[in-house]
């Protein structure tokens, strides 16, 4: 199938303020964000026309920023609002939308603290993130760790830390990362549960972003009595896991066959989550995320 580029789709793009044409969406070589990685962003999804907890995905952006020495020049107000006003413009009711923010061209010094910062938010039509979404997934281990928080921002959605080339070249459909201390960390994009014998057990996030879907399903397992424990989990606890499933947006709630030498089969409970998941994506029930 032929790839039809980014750059070249009919459409519009929020750009700065203004609606503009798809392939008018533009910048310089020399913008500092791809110098220096000094951009970060959302995913989200709109079902039916309504962005998936949109105000939580406008305020991380908003914090994302704050986390890499930028102030994004827009209210969470004013980027909801340009958010629905792009997802209405593209007229699929169901769509990805990518909002981001870096620092522009006026300065290329590493600090750059007088650089404009821009705001862009697109959308596009995207099925299941992984091909193999209702199998389960194959993972591997991934080459890098996620680092201790004092050595990257990894509460920020920042660009930059993502590495799943390696993973996909050997076959894989995404990496399982450790962090620092070798314990679970997340997938290169996705949060990670284990069920094991009935309970939900998740690595706390204390050096990787904690996801709003994570949050979801852990309002989501608590609404039908499953209980669920934040700890440090190592990887040879997989080996008890009976299932395993990762969350993101993107991903959405997508079961995993196997992780390395550890095989799972996607069972009940991920079932019950991917379908209340469904429900409260689709508004018909209601999970307020701490
Ligand atoms: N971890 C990382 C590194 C991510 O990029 C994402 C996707 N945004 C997630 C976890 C899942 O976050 P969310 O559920 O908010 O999409």
């Amino acid at each position: 199938m032929a790839l039809v580029p980014f750059d070249d789709r009919d459409g519009w793009i929020w750009f700065d303020g203004q609606m503009i044409p798809w392939r008018d969406a533009k910048f310089h070589v020399l913008t500092h964000a791809i110098h220096y990685g000094s951009a970060v962003f959302e995913g989200e999804r709109a079902y039916g026309g309504k962005v998936f907890k949109l105000r939580e995905h406008s305020q991380r952006l908003i914090d994302s920023g704050r986390i890499l020495g930028f102030e994004i020049p827009y209210t969470v107000d004013q980027i909801d609002a340009a958010t629905k006003e792009v997802v209405a413009a593209n007229g699929a009711p169901d769509c990805y939308v990518r909002p981001i923010a870096w620092r522009g061209s006026e300065m290329m010094g590493v600090s750059a603290q007088h650089s404009k910062i821009h705001l862009a938010i697109a959308t596009w039509a995207w099925g299941n993130y992984f091909a193999d979404k209702d199998k389960g997934i194959r993972l591997t281990w991934a080459k890098y760790s996620r680092p201790a928080p004092n050595t990257a921002p990894t509460k920020s959605k920042a660009a930059g830390l993502y590495m799943i080339y390696e993973a996909e070249s050997a076959g894989y459909a995404d990496a399982l990362m450790l962090d620092w201390r070798g314990q679970v960390a997340e997938a290169t994009g996705a949060n990670v549960f284990l069920a094991i014998d009935g309970v939900l057990h998740t690595p706390k996030p204390d050096c990787f972003l904690d996801g709003i879907t994570r949050r979801t399903v852990i309002g989501l397992a608590k609404n039908r009595q499953i209980q669920v424990v934040e700890r440090a989990i190592w990887p040879d606890e997989l080996a008890r896991a009976q299932e395993v499933f990762l969350t993101g947006t993107a991903a959405e709630i997508t079961p995993v066959s196997e992780i390395g030498e550890y095989k799972f089969t996607p069972g009940s409970i991920t079932g019950a989550l991917m379908d209340d998941f469904g429900r409260a994506t689709r508004g018909e029930i209601d999970v307020p995320i701490a």
